[in-house]
């Protein structure tokens, strides 16, 4: 994954300084940088004789953050690195306007706050990863000092107090999946996010899908009680303590937004002189922990096995003339509420076959990515369904009642918001079923209220 933004400021920045190249370390790899998450980590105060310490101290953090859930499940996605940069000086400094000669300018007190910990040499932070790693998607500093103090925003910080590794998972709730604390930060920090709201209407809520379960609720800020936190006991507002479903989700999103699972599939195309049988088809897949990536196969729009990456196919199997393959993968973690959620993530892979009198001549493949937004959910006079990414072919939608009768059929738009108006409904619970080239892709439940 590349940071788009910070790429290109930093590829401007980079003229005008001089390119200083540091070791950059793998503590976890898990495949190409280009196609998984690269979590970066700095580290300022270290000296050259503690550059081992720094190693330890990254992986310890890392190991650590692969053990909270939903990083945990999503391990396989991401990628970290270090980059070893030594410092004149041990430590931090206790004052802003009496730095230390560590590298990146890191002092406690920042903002007269002894916890705030904060690298203030930005320009030194933005040269080195754009000299060294500017393919970076999130970038943690951990500051050689046993005092406790961390900071947020795109950077998160750290100090290797015993309770380092709770800052930096709390600040990456933070610059990660966009959260807001759930303790109250103060009125400046009060603003309408995925974990913060003055909606008192659970209808509204968004974390609706989360209410009176798993602890989720909606509960006021005693400080400022008009703002609600989703959970009295989430690590964006204690430290030691898990993320609540309603952050957990978050960052899944997150995930999904900057990681396909789907690698490559194989064969892409291919002539055929001498088919040899079975014919293999495969996937090759980043799959969470446990696996929750479902994976639908159809021959000719036939059900084949589900859930496998390799697909055998005997002669026998195929029709004589063109035959398609077709496969979709969809993550259905439960850690999402997948059924009224309203982003949909597709991936899938046609292939088309050839079988002709003399056997198969060619196989020809095609994938396509699909976010599908489905919104308002629940909907009284109508739904909007929104397409991004890429689909190749022509899609519609079907509403249709549980008993199957269709209520509606309509062609979507790829490129436009497509409103579907749906006033004539009686109330209740529907299907959404979402069809490309007329072969069924997925389905969501949407209700209907009056
Ligand atoms: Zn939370």
């Amino acid at each position: 994954m590349k940071h788009f933004f910070a790429g290109v400021a930093l590829t401007l920045f980079s003229l005008t300084v001089l390119a200083q190249t540091f070791d950059v370390d793998t503590i976890l790899y898990n495949g190409n940088i280009n196609t998984h998450i690269n979590i970066v980590i700095l580290g300022d105060g270290y000296t050259v004789s503690e550059l081992d310490l720094f190693i330890t101290d990254a992986t310890n953090n890392a190991n650590a953050l692969f053990t909270q859930v939903p990083f945990s499940n999503y391990k396989n996605y991401f990628n970290v690195f270090l980059i070893k940069v030594p410092s004149n000086v041990s430590g931090a400094a206790m004052d802003p306007n009496n730095l230390i000669d560590n590298y990146y300018g890191s002092t406690f007190w920042y903002a007269g706050i002894e916890r705030l910990l904060v690298p203030t040499k930005n320009s030194r932070i933005s040269s080195v990863l754009a000299n060294n790693f500017p393919a970076y998607d999130h970038v943690l500093m951990l500051v050689n000092s046993s005092k406790y103090g961390g900071s947020g925003g795109w950077l998160a910080t750290s100090s290797t107090n015993s309770s380092a590794n709770e800052i930096v998972f709390h600040e990456l709730g933070h610059s990660f999946s966009d959260l807001a604390d759930e303790y109250w930060a103060g009125p400046q920090y009060a603003n309408e996010a995925i974990n913060m709201t003055q909606e008192t209407n659970i209808e509204n809520l968004r974390w609706k899908n989360w209410h009176g379960e798993f602890g989720v609720g909606l509960y006021p800020h005693s400080e400022s009680p008009t703002w609600y936190r989703p959970h009295q006991n989430c690590k964006m507002r204690y430290l030691g303590v898990p993320f609540c479903a309603v952050c957990v989700e978050a960052t899944i999103e997150t995930v999904h937004q900057l990681v396909s699972p789907l690698l490559s599939h194989n064969p892409v195309s291919t002539n055929i002189a001498e088919p040899t049988f079975p014919l293999e088809f495969n996937l090759n897949l980043i799959n969470p922990i446990p696996n929750t990536l479902k994976r639908t196969w159809e021959l000719n729009g036939s059900p084949l096995n589900s859930n496998v990456d390799l697909v055998l196919l005997n002669k026998t199997d195929l029709l004589e003339g063109s035959n398609t393959l077709a496969v979709t993968v969809e993550d259905t973690t439960q850690l999402l509420r997948v059924d009224n959620h309203i982003s949909i993530h597709l991936e899938m892979v046609n292939w088309t076959i050839q079988n002709t009198v003399t056997g198969v001549n060619s196989i020809n493949s095609q994938s396509s990515n699909l976010k599908i937004e489905l919104y308002p959910n629940p909907f009284s006079e109508y739904l909007n369904v929104k397409l991004l990414g890429e689909a190749k072919g022509s899609l519609t939608v079907e509403i249709a009642d549980l008993q199957g009768k269709v209520a509606i059929a309509s062609p979507l738009s790829p490129t436009e918001l497509n409103t579907i108006p749906l006033n004539g409904l009686n109330s209740g619970v529907f299907i959404a079923k979402f069809y490309l080239n007329s072969k069924l892709i997925t389905s969501k439940m949407v209700v209907k209220t009056e």
